[in-house]
């Protein structure tokens, strides 16, 4: 899905490129991404924000919310521009004077995305509330200690619950726990002080890097760069100790990881899932 970091990259670009354009009635290409009237989703942007994983964008008295879930994507191209195949709504923009006609585009090609129109406040089912902001000052040790102390949920888990953290899904929870030298699997209500500290540390630095990585390479608007992780997608040898990284499933996500870096054994106590047959895909 597009993350954290990748939506702090396009969405000042969107608020640079769309406020004071008028969005037209949308050509819809994919109707299932739609929670609202197409016709509706309409007006001149006023805003354009991230609020957790998704993009609002201010329409007056109305939000538009599109929550990328796992691959929705924007584009900003020349009217006329061909369709692509995973077009799933475009939007014809009135142009602020000396611009050239364009449409912005949301693209998903396994339409699993949504777009909600709404009120200012009023939150559509089924989109969670945000939880704290891991690069505020807000987001402190006793803060994920407090967060982890209360959920017996796998630590991953706990890294993708959006109303949680504002923070991050299935990659970049990856690449936090392999650079904390965590286990995906250990409940988070198990993991040591010390653990936490060396946690936060990550989310912090492996955010705040990915953001900066991203800004400093400007990739075009629709593309997802992740070239600089260590473990998501990679069937390798660990960066750090050379060992071949592994995966499992960690209710229902597959979890890279390091079975030498981020093997727990008994440090927590429970279960060293690495001696699990069943646990290793
Ligand atoms: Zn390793």
């Amino acid at each position: 899905m597009p993350e954290r970091p990748d939506l702090e990259y396009v969405v000042p670009i969107l608020r640079g490129e769309l406020v004071r354009c008028v969005l037209g009635a949308p050509r819809v290409r994919k109707p299932v991404v739609l929670r609202a009237m197409a016709g509706e989703l309409t007006g001149e942007v006023r805003s354009v924000e991230r609020r957790g994983h998704t993009v609002v964008f201010g329409l007056g008295t109305m939000e538009m919310i599109v929550s990328p879930m796992l691959a929705g994507r924007f584009q900003l191209v020349p009217v006329g521009t061909k369709d692509s195949a995973d077009l799933a709504l475009a939007w014809p923009l009135t142009p602020r004077s000396g611009d050239q006609p364009r449409e912005l585009r949301y693209r998903d090609d396994v339409q699993m995305g949504k777009v909600y129109l709404t009120k200012p406040g009023v939150l559509p089912p089924g989109l969670p509330t945000v939880g704290v902001d891991v690069l505020s000052l807000a987001f402190t040790v006793p803060v994920l200690a407090a967060v982890c102390k209360s959920r017996r949920e796998q630590v991953k888990i706990v890294l993708m619950d959006k109303s949680a953290l504002d923070a991050m899904g299935n990659a970049y929870a990856d690449e936090v726990l392999w650079h904390a030298g965590i286990h995906p699997k250990i409940p988070a209500s198990k993991l040591t002080a010390e653990q936490v500290r060396a946690l936060h540390g990550a989310i912090v630095e492996v955010l705040t890097h990915a953001r900066d990585e991203i800004a400093r390479r400007a990739p075009p608007l629709d593309e997802k760069l992740r070239d600089f992780l260590h473990v998501r997608g990679r069937e390798g040898p660990c960066d750090r100790c050379g060992t071949g990284l592994r995966t499992l499933g960690v209710r229902g996500h597959d979890a890279y990881y390091c079975p030498k870096c981020q093997s727990e054994g008994g440090k927590v106590g429970i279960v060293d899932w690495n001696r699990l047959p069943g646990s290793i895909k």
